[in-house]
């Protein structure tokens, strides 16, 4: 009997820090027609997880920065139409018990067989196919559209013009709008999930995002709802849609 293959361009989010278990885990999938990205810690694949709609995440406990049950806690708190399904070492009970009150949909005990796991993602994939559950097209933030399948960034439907890193910033933000997003998740989702270091690079990214918008918006002969770029000091940025102004100093930050 050919095995059913999954629904269309489903993705799966590996959380996995073992690399011979991540490589292991994403060429099978892939082999069976899953859309897949392997993070290696907790803060990456939460990163990843609001950059990039999922439609599922394996998810490993044993990380090396934060606990796997606080990361399966906080992905069901933001997106409440993940299937979290948890890998663990830890076969005792009580960790399949915190990681299911935590919000996993379900659980395999290391080592699995791969044909087991991969029965395991049909069933609730049956059930809960991933069209329902995943946002689609465009993000929209007042007059600022985002467009990650086709690269564009357009405010009131005219093009801006934006460098590929800026891009990504802008896109990253946009997927959280309204939400704080710290500097960690940006460095870590737009530059190298493996940075450390200064990040200097963020405000000198984020200074000229903000100029290229702002500069698009100024050529604009209409009156346009502006998203702006809050700084939030000691953390991060927000990006926030506000109402429609004609003011000449479109994405600044208020005054302080
Ligand atoms: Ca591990």
């Amino acid at each position: 009997m050919r095995t059913p293959v999954p629904p269309e361009g489903t993705r799966v989010l590996i959380v996995e820090d073992d690399d011979t278990i991540g490589r292991h885990l994403e060429a099978a999938l892939r082999g069976h027609g899953y859309r897949t990205t392997w993070c290696r810690t907790g803060v990456n694949a939460l990163a990843e997880a609001r950059a990039t709609p999922q439609d599922v995440v394996l998810l490993d406990l044993g990380l090396p920065d934060v606990d796997g049950i606080d990361v399966a806690r906080t992905l069901r708190a933001e997106l409440p139409g993940l299937l979290i399904v948890i890998l663990t070492a830890r076969s005792d009970e009580i960790d399949v018990i915190a990681g299911l009150d935590a919000g996993a949909d379900d659980y395999l005990v290391k080592p699995f067989t791969l044909t087991v796991l991969l029965a395991r993602l049909r069933a609730h994939l049956r059930r809960h196919p991933p069209d329902a559950t995943r946002p689609e097209g465009p993000v929209r933030v007042g007059d600022l559209t985002v467009d990650t399948s086709a690269r564009r960034c357009l405010l009131a439907g005219l093009e801006v013009a934006l460098r590929p890193k800026e891009f990504e910033l802008l896109a990253v933000l946009a997927r959280n709008a309204g939400t704080a997003v710290s500097r960690e998740t940006l460095m870590a989702q737009v530059w190298d999930e493996n940075w450390f270091g200064p990040t200097k690079t963020l405000d000198v990214t984020l200074a000229s995002l903000r100029r290229r918008l702002g500069e698009a918006a100024d050529a604009s002969p209409h009156s346009l709802a502006l998203p702006q770029i809050t700084t939030l000091r000691g953390h991060g940025y927000r990006l926030e849609s506000l109402p429609p102004t004609t003011s000449p100093r479109p994405f600044d930050d208020p005054p302080q």
